[in-house]
Protein backbone atom coordinates (compact mmCIF):
# COMPACT_ATOMS: atom_id res chain seq x y z
CA UNK A 1 0.00 0.00 0.00
CA UNK A 2 1.69 3.15 -1.04
CA UNK A 3 -0.33 6.13 0.88
CA UNK A 4 -2.92 7.18 3.02
CA UNK A 5 -5.31 7.60 -0.05
CA UNK A 6 -5.05 4.26 -1.23
CA UNK A 7 -5.52 2.81 2.60
CA UNK A 8 -8.94 4.50 2.60
CA UNK A 9 -9.99 3.58 -1.13
CA UNK A 10 -9.32 -0.27 -0.46
CA UNK A 11 -10.66 -0.04 2.80
CA UNK A 12 -13.04 2.48 4.16
CA UNK A 13 -14.22 4.08 0.55
CA UNK A 14 -17.81 1.84 0.05
CA UNK A 15 -20.70 3.62 -1.58
CA UNK A 16 -23.27 5.44 0.59
CA UNK A 17 -27.06 4.48 0.06
CA UNK A 18 -27.71 7.28 2.63
CA UNK A 19 -25.60 10.15 2.05
CA UNK A 20 -25.60 12.87 -0.88
CA UNK A 21 -22.22 12.54 -0.83
CA UNK A 22 -20.01 9.94 1.37
CA UNK A 23 -16.46 9.69 1.68
CA UNK A 24 -13.69 11.08 -0.83
CA UNK A 25 -14.81 15.08 -0.70
CA UNK A 26 -13.85 17.85 1.79
CA UNK A 27 -17.18 16.59 3.68
CA UNK A 28 -19.87 14.22 3.35
CA UNK A 29 -23.38 15.78 2.72
CA UNK A 30 -26.26 13.98 4.72
CA UNK A 31 -30.09 15.22 4.19
CA UNK A 32 -31.83 13.91 7.49
CA UNK A 33 -36.25 13.16 6.16
CA UNK A 34 -38.23 16.21 6.96
CA UNK A 35 -39.77 15.92 10.49
CA UNK A 36 -36.41 14.43 12.23
CA UNK A 37 -33.90 15.50 14.47
CA UNK A 38 -30.66 14.61 14.47
CA UNK A 39 -29.07 12.70 17.58
CA UNK A 40 -24.79 12.50 17.16
CA UNK A 41 -22.93 10.43 19.66
CA UNK A 42 -19.09 9.87 19.92
CA UNK A 43 -17.10 7.06 21.52
CA UNK A 44 -13.76 6.21 21.47
CA UNK A 45 -11.65 2.76 22.00
CA UNK A 46 -7.93 3.29 22.72
CA UNK A 47 -5.75 -0.05 22.61
CA UNK A 48 -4.48 -1.01 26.15
CA UNK A 49 -7.49 1.32 28.03
CA UNK A 50 -10.90 -0.50 26.07
CA UNK A 51 -8.98 -3.39 24.23
CA UNK A 52 -6.01 -5.25 24.99
CA UNK A 53 -2.92 -5.23 22.30
CA UNK A 54 -3.11 -7.98 19.87
CA UNK A 55 -7.21 -8.10 20.52
CA UNK A 56 -8.74 -9.54 17.33
CA UNK A 57 -9.27 -7.09 14.12
CA UNK A 58 -12.36 -7.90 13.02
CA UNK A 59 -14.43 -7.97 16.63
CA UNK A 60 -12.50 -4.59 17.06
CA UNK A 61 -14.41 -3.41 13.69
CA UNK A 62 -17.50 -4.18 15.38
CA UNK A 63 -17.26 -3.55 18.88
CA UNK A 64 -16.22 0.80 17.68
CA UNK A 65 -19.10 0.77 16.13
CA UNK A 66 -21.62 -1.64 18.41
CA UNK A 67 -20.71 1.08 21.25
CA UNK A 68 -21.91 3.68 18.85
CA UNK A 69 -25.14 2.48 17.85
CA UNK A 70 -25.28 1.40 21.63
CA UNK A 71 -25.73 5.20 22.38
CA UNK A 72 -28.24 5.94 19.27
CA UNK A 73 -30.70 2.78 20.69
CA UNK A 74 -30.58 3.93 24.22
CA UNK A 75 -31.96 7.19 22.66
CA UNK A 76 -34.55 5.76 20.99
CA UNK A 77 -33.14 7.36 17.15
CA UNK A 78 -32.51 5.04 13.93
CA UNK A 79 -28.79 5.35 13.48
CA UNK A 80 -27.51 6.42 9.68
CA UNK A 81 -24.34 7.60 8.83
CA UNK A 82 -21.29 7.55 10.96
CA UNK A 83 -18.15 8.45 10.61
CA UNK A 84 -14.83 6.88 11.80
CA UNK A 85 -11.12 8.59 13.10
CA UNK A 86 -8.69 5.75 13.21
CA UNK A 87 -4.85 5.93 14.28
CA UNK A 88 -2.79 2.74 13.40
CA UNK A 89 0.87 2.35 14.02
CA UNK A 90 1.25 1.00 10.35
CA UNK A 91 -0.76 0.30 7.72
CA UNK A 92 -1.06 -3.85 7.77
CA UNK A 93 -3.34 -5.29 5.43
CA UNK A 94 -4.65 -8.33 7.45
CA UNK A 95 -5.32 -5.92 10.43
CA UNK A 96 -7.37 -3.46 8.16
CA UNK A 97 -9.30 -5.89 5.99
CA UNK A 98 -10.17 -7.71 9.56
CA UNK A 99 -11.46 -4.83 11.10
CA UNK A 100 -13.61 -3.44 7.52
CA UNK A 101 -14.98 -6.78 7.50
CA UNK A 102 -16.55 -6.63 11.18
CA UNK A 103 -17.05 -2.77 10.87
CA UNK A 104 -18.67 -3.28 7.34
CA UNK A 105 -21.30 -6.46 8.55
CA UNK A 106 -22.69 -4.51 11.38
CA UNK A 107 -22.82 -1.37 9.21
CA UNK A 108 -24.69 -3.31 6.86
CA UNK A 109 -27.09 -5.03 9.47
CA UNK A 110 -28.68 -1.96 10.02
CA UNK A 111 -27.96 0.06 7.10
CA UNK A 112 -25.47 2.53 8.48
CA UNK A 113 -23.21 4.35 5.75
CA UNK A 114 -19.38 5.32 6.45
CA UNK A 115 -19.57 8.64 5.44
CA UNK A 116 -15.85 10.33 6.56
CA UNK A 117 -13.53 10.31 8.82
CA UNK A 118 -9.73 10.34 9.14
CA UNK A 119 -6.69 8.44 8.86
CA UNK A 120 -3.32 8.89 11.02
CA UNK A 121 -0.19 6.95 11.93
CA UNK A 122 0.27 6.98 15.41
CA UNK A 123 -0.57 4.29 18.66
CA UNK A 124 -3.62 2.52 17.72
CA UNK A 125 -6.78 4.29 18.55
CA UNK A 126 -10.35 4.34 17.30
CA UNK A 127 -13.02 7.05 17.20
CA UNK A 128 -16.48 7.14 15.57
CA UNK A 129 -18.81 9.58 15.28
CA UNK A 130 -22.58 8.13 14.65
CA UNK A 131 -25.72 10.22 13.20
CA UNK A 132 -29.35 8.73 13.49
CA UNK A 133 -32.74 10.26 12.76
CA UNK A 134 -35.72 10.33 15.48
CA UNK A 135 -38.71 12.55 15.01
CA UNK A 136 -38.73 15.52 16.76
CA UNK A 137 -39.39 15.50 20.29
CA UNK A 138 -39.43 11.63 20.61
CA UNK A 139 -36.08 11.03 21.97
CA UNK A 140 -35.48 8.94 24.79
CA UNK A 141 -33.85 10.90 27.20
CA UNK A 142 -32.48 10.25 30.52
CA UNK A 143 -34.46 13.24 32.64
CA UNK A 144 -37.78 11.26 31.75
CA UNK A 145 -38.33 9.24 34.91
CA UNK A 146 -41.18 9.74 36.97
CA UNK A 147 -42.18 8.84 40.81
CA UNK A 148 -44.24 5.32 40.12
CA UNK A 149 -42.46 4.06 36.90
CA UNK A 150 -41.18 0.71 36.46
CA UNK A 151 -37.37 -0.10 36.06
CA UNK A 152 -36.81 -2.31 33.11
CA UNK A 153 -33.53 -4.17 31.91
CA UNK A 154 -33.04 -5.66 28.41
CA UNK A 155 -31.08 -9.31 27.84
CA UNK A 156 -28.98 -9.81 30.68
CA UNK A 157 -26.30 -8.17 32.59
CA UNK A 158 -23.02 -9.18 33.96
CA UNK A 159 -21.49 -11.19 30.63
CA UNK A 160 -19.07 -8.70 29.28
CA UNK A 161 -17.30 -7.89 32.76
CA UNK A 162 -17.30 -12.19 33.35
CA UNK A 163 -15.42 -12.11 29.81
CA UNK A 164 -12.90 -9.90 31.40
CA UNK A 165 -12.40 -11.96 34.81
CA UNK A 166 -12.66 -15.06 33.45
CA UNK A 167 -11.50 -14.88 29.57
CA UNK A 168 -11.60 -18.29 29.29
CA UNK A 169 -15.51 -18.68 29.56
CA UNK A 170 -16.37 -18.54 26.00
CA UNK A 171 -19.78 -17.04 26.07
CA UNK A 172 -19.21 -14.13 28.68
CA UNK A 173 -15.92 -13.52 25.88
CA UNK A 174 -18.41 -13.23 23.43
CA UNK A 175 -20.77 -10.70 25.36
CA UNK A 176 -17.19 -8.76 25.98
CA UNK A 177 -15.86 -8.87 22.36
CA UNK A 178 -18.64 -8.61 20.38
CA UNK A 179 -21.69 -6.54 22.53
CA UNK A 180 -24.87 -6.72 20.35
CA UNK A 181 -26.68 -3.39 20.41
CA UNK A 182 -29.87 -2.93 21.17
CA UNK A 183 -30.98 -0.81 17.81
CA UNK A 184 -34.62 -2.14 17.17
CA UNK A 185 -35.44 -1.99 20.83
CA UNK A 186 -34.39 1.44 21.10
CA UNK A 187 -36.76 2.68 18.36
CA UNK A 188 -39.49 0.70 19.41
CA UNK A 189 -39.70 2.18 23.00
CA UNK A 190 -40.39 5.27 21.62
CA UNK A 191 -43.67 6.47 23.10
CA UNK A 192 -43.30 3.84 25.26
CA UNK A 193 -40.39 4.39 27.84
CA UNK A 194 -39.95 7.64 29.74
CA UNK A 195 -36.06 7.48 29.82
CA UNK A 196 -33.40 5.06 29.18
CA UNK A 197 -29.76 4.58 29.26
CA UNK A 198 -27.70 2.07 27.86
CA UNK A 199 -25.06 -0.02 30.20
CA UNK A 200 -21.70 0.62 29.41
CA UNK A 201 -20.24 1.68 32.69
CA UNK A 202 -22.50 -0.96 35.13
CA UNK A 203 -26.09 -0.95 35.81
CA UNK A 204 -25.93 0.86 39.12
CA UNK A 205 -23.80 3.62 37.66
CA UNK A 206 -25.90 3.42 34.44
CA UNK A 207 -29.37 3.62 36.47
CA UNK A 208 -27.45 6.45 38.61
CA UNK A 209 -27.22 8.95 35.83
CA UNK A 210 -31.03 8.66 35.06
CA UNK A 211 -31.87 9.18 38.41
CA UNK A 212 -29.72 12.04 38.63
CA UNK A 213 -30.71 13.49 35.51
CA UNK A 214 -34.52 12.52 36.22
CA UNK A 215 -34.58 13.84 39.95
CA UNK A 216 -35.85 10.85 41.51
CA UNK A 217 -34.79 7.83 43.51
CA UNK A 218 -35.14 4.08 42.69
CA UNK A 219 -35.57 0.70 44.36
CA UNK A 220 -34.36 -2.49 42.52
CA UNK A 221 -34.75 -5.98 43.61
CA UNK A 222 -31.63 -7.51 43.15
CA UNK A 223 -33.28 -11.15 42.58
CA UNK A 224 -34.82 -9.65 39.58
CA UNK A 225 -32.25 -8.93 37.58
CA UNK A 226 -31.55 -10.43 34.77
CA UNK A 227 -28.14 -12.23 34.90
CA UNK A 228 -25.30 -14.06 32.94
CA UNK A 229 -25.23 -17.36 34.84
CA UNK A 230 -21.96 -16.83 37.13
CA UNK A 231 -21.21 -19.75 40.29
CA UNK A 232 -19.46 -17.25 42.66
CA UNK A 233 -21.80 -15.08 44.00
CA UNK A 234 -19.76 -12.69 45.42
CA UNK A 235 -18.26 -12.48 41.74
CA UNK A 236 -22.00 -12.65 40.09
CA UNK A 237 -23.00 -9.31 42.31
CA UNK A 238 -19.59 -7.40 41.32
CA UNK A 239 -20.44 -8.23 37.09
CA UNK A 240 -23.98 -8.00 37.34
CA UNK A 241 -23.98 -4.21 39.51
CA UNK A 242 -20.73 -2.59 38.35
CA UNK A 243 -19.96 -4.57 35.10
CA UNK A 244 -19.37 -2.38 32.19
CA UNK A 245 -19.72 -3.00 28.70
CA UNK A 246 -23.11 -5.02 28.22
CA UNK A 247 -24.68 -2.85 26.12
CA UNK A 248 -27.99 -3.93 27.62
CA UNK A 249 -30.63 -0.82 27.78
CA UNK A 250 -32.50 -0.06 31.03
CA UNK A 251 -35.23 1.86 30.45
CA UNK A 252 -38.38 3.62 32.82
CA UNK A 253 -41.93 3.48 31.48
CA UNK A 254 -45.29 4.23 33.21
CA UNK A 255 -46.95 0.99 35.30
CA UNK A 256 -49.56 1.00 32.44
CA UNK A 257 -47.01 0.37 30.01
CA UNK A 258 -46.69 -3.03 31.59
CA UNK A 259 -48.72 -4.93 28.90
CA UNK A 260 -46.96 -3.38 25.97
CA UNK A 261 -43.95 -4.38 27.02
CA UNK A 262 -44.15 -7.55 28.02
CA UNK A 263 -45.67 -8.33 24.16
CA UNK A 264 -43.01 -6.05 22.55
CA UNK A 265 -40.30 -8.40 24.57
CA UNK A 266 -42.22 -11.27 22.55
CA UNK A 267 -42.23 -10.09 19.14
CA UNK A 268 -38.29 -9.16 19.27
CA UNK A 269 -37.49 -12.19 21.27
CA UNK A 270 -35.40 -10.20 24.02
CA UNK A 271 -36.23 -10.39 27.14
CA UNK A 272 -37.32 -7.74 29.16
CA UNK A 273 -37.18 -7.63 32.81
CA UNK A 274 -39.26 -5.47 35.39
CA UNK A 275 -36.21 -4.70 38.41
CA UNK A 276 -37.87 -2.18 40.26
CA UNK A 277 -39.50 1.29 40.56
CA UNK A 278 -38.60 5.03 40.27
CA UNK A 279 -39.26 6.80 44.13
CA UNK A 280 -40.52 9.90 44.94
CA UNK A 281 -36.77 11.84 46.66
CA UNK A 282 -33.31 12.16 46.10
CA UNK A 283 -30.88 10.81 42.97
CA UNK A 284 -30.19 7.52 45.21
CA UNK A 285 -30.69 3.79 44.40
CA UNK A 286 -31.71 1.50 47.16
CA UNK A 287 -30.89 -2.47 46.17
CA UNK A 288 -32.64 -5.02 48.09
CA UNK A 289 -31.74 -8.80 48.50
CA UNK A 290 -34.30 -11.31 48.52
CA UNK A 291 -35.11 -10.43 51.84
CA UNK A 292 -35.76 -7.08 51.56
CA UNK A 293 -32.32 -5.94 53.13
CA UNK A 294 -30.87 -3.55 51.59
CA UNK A 295 -27.28 -4.66 49.29
CA UNK A 296 -24.38 -2.93 49.00
CA UNK A 297 -23.39 -1.74 45.25
CA UNK A 298 -19.37 -1.27 44.36
CA UNK A 299 -19.20 1.71 41.99
CA UNK A 300 -19.11 1.40 38.39
CA UNK A 301 -16.51 2.44 35.90
CA UNK A 302 -14.87 5.65 35.74
CA UNK A 303 -11.60 6.62 33.84
CA UNK A 304 -11.18 9.56 36.21
CA UNK A 305 -11.67 8.13 40.30
CA UNK A 306 -8.69 7.51 41.93
P1 LIG B 1 -8.84 16.08 4.37
O1 LIG B 1 -7.40 16.25 4.04
O2 LIG B 1 -9.79 16.99 3.70
O3 LIG B 1 -9.06 15.96 5.85
P2 LIG B 1 -8.50 13.29 4.10
O4 LIG B 1 -7.37 13.14 3.17
O5 LIG B 1 -8.23 13.18 5.55
O6 LIG B 1 -9.23 14.65 3.78
O7 LIG B 1 -9.62 12.25 3.72
C1 LIG B 1 -10.04 12.08 2.37
C2 LIG B 1 -11.45 11.55 2.38
O8 LIG B 1 -11.48 10.27 2.97
C3 LIG B 1 -12.42 12.41 3.18
O9 LIG B 1 -13.67 12.36 2.51
C4 LIG B 1 -12.49 11.71 4.50
O10 LIG B 1 -13.74 11.93 5.13
C5 LIG B 1 -12.33 10.26 4.09
N1 LIG B 1 -11.69 9.41 5.13
C6 LIG B 1 -10.45 9.55 5.65
N2 LIG B 1 -10.20 8.55 6.53
C7 LIG B 1 -11.31 7.78 6.58
C8 LIG B 1 -11.68 6.63 7.31
N3 LIG B 1 -10.87 6.03 8.19
N4 LIG B 1 -12.92 6.14 7.10
C9 LIG B 1 -13.76 6.73 6.23
N5 LIG B 1 -13.47 7.80 5.51
C10 LIG B 1 -12.26 8.33 5.67
MG1 LIG C 1 -8.11 14.46 7.11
Amino acid sequence: MNSEFELIREYFDRPARNAALGVGDDAALLRPAAGMELAVSTDMLIEGRHFRAGAAPRALGHKALAVNLSDLAAMGAAPRWATLAISLPAADRNWLAGFAEGFFALAGRFGVDLVGGDTTRGPLSLCITILGEVPTGQALRRDGARAGDDIWVSGELGGAALGLARPGVAAAAKRLDEPEPRVELGQRLRGLASAAIDVSDGFAQDLGHILERSGAGAVVQYERLPKFRIDDAELEKQCVLSGGDDYEIVFTAAQDRRSAIETLAKELGLALSRVGSIQEGDARLLLLDKNEKPLAAAPGFDHFRT
